[in-house]
Formats: C-alpha cells, sequence, structure tokens
C-alpha cells in the first residue's frame, strides 16, 4: 500500500490539516471509508464532549 501525506480542510474551524499517511492507513484497516472531516483539535474537542456526556458508551 501506497499512501501519501493529504491536506485537509476542517469542516468546523477551516483550518488546514494533515491527513497522513499513517493515519490513512489506520482508516483502512479499521474499514473507513470516509476522510476526516475535521482537524486534530476539532476531533478531540468532541470526542471529550461526547464522552461528559455519555459514559456508558
Ligand atoms: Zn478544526
Amino acid at each position: 500500500m501506497d499512501f501519501k501525506d493529504e491536506t485537509l480542510k476542517c469542516k468546523d474551524c477551516g483550518a488546514e490539516f494533515v491527513f497522513t499517511a499513517g493515519e490513512q492507513q489506520f482508516y483502512q484497516e479499521k474499514g473507513f471509508t470516509n476522510k476526516p472531516q475535521r482537524c486534530k483539535a476539532c476531533r478531540d474537542a468532541r470526542k471529550a464532549q461526547r464522552n461528559n456526556q455519555q459514559q456508558n458508551n
């Protein structure tokens, strides 16, 4: 497999972020077909929010 770093734009804050080759490989291994829509900061913020809201998942 031949992955290359790719620059994407965050849907939430508009910042450009790198979807790295390693992340692309991880996504493929997990079977994710969509590229990330948000930068890491926004993803972490959303994850933290979800964790606060529901502990039982
Ligand atoms: Zn963002």
